[in-house]
């Protein structure tokens, strides 16, 4: 089994068949969840009268309801077919897509071995597959977590990168789970993959707390912890920041924007209801609006499927919506081709060549 150094790595990717050249990646989609356990959000729905869809199974006859409500029912929240997967992962491959950065962090959101079904799913579609580690939200952290010290998470993390688990490596730090405000298990993950991010080199990926001043909140956690703001990727913005001056701070920061909600056409956001999700159209409009200012190198962008609903199977936009129907509308609205092409080739060549 390889065992790789900070030294050895530097320039290249690491996906979980072994480090790439970032010219072989091609076009990238950068948050995403092929396999995930996310029953952790599991609700019952608004209206009582509507529990029984909560054990049912993902079906035409309830998929309109699931659409919206998509967290009340137990059976839409676990990505565990490895065959649905590989099916989406060969219809991506079809509309363009080369590869895939796949965040579902260490935990009790992980399916049973899913390093190794990752890497499956990449040997037989050819997908790049760019896996994460580190840990999420308080409330979804491994058994393990509290027993732990930060240099001990750290470690964990590290190794996930540089030895590897059944020779399957780790190539960004992420998605690493934030509330607003921060609590304390999160300062300590967030700790932990800072230290990781010096020691190897990788990049490190953020789901922010549902609140506007929650990334800057991160941010500045980051700085004064020494981390690295320009090898960070702030996620979910679309559903975080909704204020463009809001965003354009952020955005001086030198911090990765990654609009990762793509796809999602239902406005009612049942993780946060006083809020919403926009369209597709307004969250286009937004990333045209930060690129015209001057931010275009630093956009990325993702769709970040967690539910059946979402796959084409299950009548979803799948993994390759982005291609298939954005890239075009962006042109649409009067995005130059060379710029969209930054967003998904070259940005996320910088971003996730280790350093
Ligand atoms: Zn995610």
């Amino acid at each position: 089994m390889p065992n790789y150094s900070k030294q050895g790595l530097k320039g290249k990717v690491m996906t979980v068949c072994g480090p790439i050249n970032p010219k072989n990646l091609g076009k990238v989609i950068c948050h995403e969840h092929l396999l995930i356990d996310f029953r952790v959000v599991l609700n019952e729905p608004p209206n009582k009268k509507d529990i029984h869809h909560m054990k049912e199974k993902v079906a035409l006859s309830n998929l309109g309801w699931i659409r919206t409500y998509w967290n009340s029912n137990e059976d839409n929240l676990l990505l565990e077919d490895i065959n649905d997967s590989i099916e989406e992962m060969i219809d991506f491959k079809l509309n363009g897509g080369q590869s895939l950065v796949e965040v579902t962090p260490l935990g009790p959101t992980r399916v049973a071995d899913q390093h190794k079904k990752l890497k499956l799913i990449s040997e037989k579609t050819g997908i790049n597959i760019i896996m994460g580690t580190g840990f999420y939200v308080d409330n979804s952290l491994p058994d393990y977590f509290n027993n732990k010290s930060t240099e001990e998470l750290a470690l964990i993390i590290i190794e996930d990168i540089l030895k590897g688990n059944s020779g399957v490596h780790s190539g960004i730090i992420g998605e690493v789970g934030c509330s607003f405000p921060l609590t304390e298990n999160e300062r300590k993950s967030l700790k932990s993959a800072i230290i990781a991010q010096k020691e190897t080199g990788a990049a490190i990926l953020i789901h922010p707390g549902r609140h506007e001043s929650s990334p800057l909140e991160i941010i500045d956690f980051i700085q004064s912890n020494e981390g690295v703001i320009e090898r960070t990727i702030m996620g979910h913005i679309e559903r975080t920041i909704y204020d463009y001056d809001t965003l354009e701070s952020l955005a001086k920061t030198g911090v990765y924007l990654n609009f990762d909600q793509l796809g999602i056409e239902s406005s009612y956001y049942p993780l946060n209801p006083k809020s919403y999700m926009p369209s597709d159209h307004q969250k286009i409009e937004f990333i045209k609006t930060i690129s015209d200012a001057g931010f275009n190198d630093k956009l990325l962008l993702g769709h970040d499927i967690y539910s059946k609903n979402r796959l084409k199977k299950y009548g979803g936009h799948g993994y390759s919506h982005t291609f298939e129907n954005l890239l075009n509308r962006m042109k649409i609205i009067g995005m130059q081709e060379e710029k969209i092409n930054d967003i998904i080739i070259e940005n996320p060549k910088k971003i996730l060549a280790f350093e």
